[in-house]
C-alpha cells in the first residue's frame, strides 16, 4: 500500500515540492511513497516546476484509510476534513505544532528553521542519499522562497548553507537572480479575482477555539494592489462569513520594502490592534519590517484569543 505525501491546503512551494523531495527520498529508502496536493499550485510552484522538469504532484484531497506523510503543517485546518481516518506516519515540518494528533507512534522532523525543505535536506544528509539534481533545484527555491531570499527571520544558517550546497548541486550559481526571477511569477497580480488573490497563500488556524483565517501575498511591490484594496475588502468579508471566522486579515507583503500592509476585518478588531501594537485605519495598518506570518504574525495574534 502507497503512502501518500502532502503539505496544507493552498499549498505553497514548499508543500508542493516538499511532497516530491521527501516522496523521492522515502522511495529510495524503500518505502512506496506518492507526492500528492491539496489543492491547485500557484505562479509560483509552476515557475519552480517548469525551471526544474518537475511532475505535477496529482489532487488528492481525501484520504481515509490511507497511510500519510505530511509536510509543512499539523494543523487540522490546513489537512483534509478526513484527515483523523488516516494513518499519520509522519510529519516533517518548520511552523508551531499544530493540534493534529495520532493514535499511532510517528516519525517528526519539526525544526525552527526556514523551510521544511531546509528539513528534507538534512534528512537526505542524515541517510546518505544523492538529491537527484532536478529535486535539488526545485528544493532550493522552495527554501528560497520561505526564507524570502535569506531576508526573512525565519531564515537561519542551515537554510543558507542548503541552499549553497542545493546550487552546487543543481548547477546554478546565479541562485538569487533564480530566486527574484521566481518572486517577479509570484507577484503578478493582472487579471487576478478578489478571491484569488485572497486565497493564493491562505491558512486557517484554530486559536483556541475560534477560527481565523490569514492570507499573505509576498511582491515585489505591493503598490501594484493599491487600486484593489476595496475589493480585497468586499472578498475577505464574504469569505470570512462563508467560513465562520471570526477573523480575516490579508498581509500585503512588499519584499523589496521589507513590510506588510495588514488589512483586518474582523468581529473584534481590537484584538488586532493589541496584536501588533498600533492603531488600524480603515482597517489597516502598516507592519514594517513584517515578513514572516508565523514568526512575526501567528505568535502576536493567538495569544489575543
Ligand atoms: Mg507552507
Ligand atoms: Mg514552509
Ligand atoms: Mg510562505
Amino acid at each position: 500500500m502507497a503512502t501518500y505525501v502532502f503539505g496544507h491546503t493552498s499549498p505553497d512551494s514548499d508543500s508542493i515540492v516538499g511532497a516530491i523531495s521527501l516522496s523521492y527520498l522515502k522511495n529510495q529508502l524503500g518505502e512506496e511513497c506518492i507526492p500528492t496536493r491539496q489543492g491547485e499550485i500557484s505562479a509560483e510552484t509552476e515557475f519552480i516546476l517548469n525551471k526544474f522538469g518537475g511532475t505535477l504532484p496529482e489532487l488528492k484531497t481525501s484520504v481515509a484509510g490511507e497511510n500519510v506523510y505530511l509536510i509543512d503543517f499539523s494543523d487540522k485546518a490546513q489537512a483534509p476534513k478526513d484527515i483523523m481516518e488516516a494513518t499519520i506516519l509522519g510529519i516533517v515540518d518548520h511552523h508551531k505544532l499544530g493540534d493534529l494528533t495520532t493514535d499511532t507512534p510517528l516519525e517528526c522532523w519539526i525544526r525552527p528553521i526556514g523551510c521544511s525543505n531546509t528539513v528534507v535536506k538534512e534528512m537526505y544528509d542524515h541517510y546518505n542519499i544523492e538529491i537527484p539534481k532536478d529535486i535539488a533545484g526545485m528544493m532550493m527555491l522552495a527554501i528560497l522562497s520561505d526564507t524570502v531570499i535569506f531576508k526573512s527571520p525565519t531564515c537561519t544558517k542551515v537554510d543558507t548553507k542548503a541552499v549553497k550546497e542545493l546550487a552546487k548541486i543543481c548547477g546554478i550559481e546565479e541562485y538569487k537572480e533564480l530566486a527574484m526571477e521566481m518572486f517577479i511569477a509570484k507577484s503578478a497580480v493582472k487579471g487576478a479575482t478578489a478571491r484569488n488573490l485572497n486565497t493564493r497563500d491562505y491558512k486557517e488556524f484554530d486559536m483556541n477555539g475560534t477560527k481565523v483565517g490569514i492570507n499573505q501575498l509576498e511582491m515585489v511591490d505591493i503598490t501594484a494592489l493599491d487600486d484593489r484594496i476595496e475589493d480585497l475588502f468586499e472578498d475577505m468579508q464574504k469569505l470570512k462569513e462563508e467560513s465562520g471566522l471570526h477573523t480575516i486579515l490579508v498581509l500585503l507583503t512588499d519584499i523589496m520594502i521589507e513590510g506588510s500592509k495588514l488589512l483586518v476585518i474582523s468581529d473584534d478588531p481590537s484584538k488586532i490592534e493589541a496584536a501588533f501594537n498600533t492603531k488600524l485605519e480603515n482597517s489597516q495598518a502598516w507592519l514594517p519590517g513584517v515578513l514572516s506570518r508565523k514568526k512575526q504574525v501567528i505568535p502576536f495574534v493567538q495569544p489575543q484569543f
